[in-house]
């Protein structure tokens, strides 16, 4: 028997993400988004850690589809701050505004505010990311991937999205806005966290679908 019939629901609208995982995870399994369930809430992320609301997600979709389903969640953990922004990283300015970029620049411009006088040596940061992937009755898989750098004094850069034009990252010397998307995919929390989940995934599948 093989997983080719099998479905696996990617917890986001986003077209891109859901791409992102069926070329880095592959298998002989079906992947779908949540465009694809257009009458279920949403499961709100309120969870205390990244893991919380990842599982969350994951449990909470599984059961609401029937499907395994994997859910993520990432954020900007900088140690000055005593980790915030945290899981509140795309909400840390409380900006209400409809345009995402300028929502990410209220949300640096409050980081960079905070940090201000802090020297180079105490900016560290780290993004993390975790995923989860659950059936309707319990987590299967969870892994997590990070990416340390440093705060930088000011946007850098102008590709990606949310805190990367003040995340540098030190033996790149760049940081993450002035990496392109393969350059970031490589070294990336996110990244990271996919490369860690496809052995898992591949060994679990192999288990369940022979
Ligand atoms: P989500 O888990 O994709 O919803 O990410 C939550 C928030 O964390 C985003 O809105 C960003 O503010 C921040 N974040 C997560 N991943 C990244 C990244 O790769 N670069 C920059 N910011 C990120």
């Amino acid at each position: 028997m093989s997983c080719k019939d099998k479905k696996i629901l990617v917890a986001t609208t986003n077209p891109g993400k859901i791409a992102e995982l069926r070329a880095m995870l592959g298998g002989d399994v079906q992947w779908v988004g949540l465009g694809e369930f257009k009458d279920i809430g949403e499961i709100e992320e309120d969870g205390a850690t990244f893991a919380e609301n990842a599982r969350k997600k994951a449990v909470g979709y599984a059961q609401a589809t029937g499907l395994w389903t994997i859910a993520d969640d990432s954020g900007l953990v900088v140690g000055a701050l005593g980790g915030a922004p945290g899981v509140k990283s795309a909400r840390f300015s409380g900006a209400k505004d409809k345009v995402r970029r300028l929502v990410d620049h209220k949300n640096m411009a409050k980081v960079l505010k905070l940090l201000q006088g802090v020297p180079k040596e105490k900016r560290t940061a780290r993004f993390v990311c975790c995923l989860c992937l659950a059936s309707p009755d319990k987590v299967l898989i969870e892994t997590q991937g990070t990416l340390e750098g440093l705060i930088n004094e000011r946007e850098v850069g102008e590709n990606g999205f949310g805190y990367d034009p003040i995340f540098f990252v030190s033996h790149l010397n760049k940081t993450v806005a002035q990496l392109t998307r393969e350059e970031k995919n490589a070294i990336s929390h996110r990244g990271n966290a996919i490369r860690r989940l496809k052995p898992l995934l591949d060994k679990f599948l192999q288990k369940t679908c022979g």
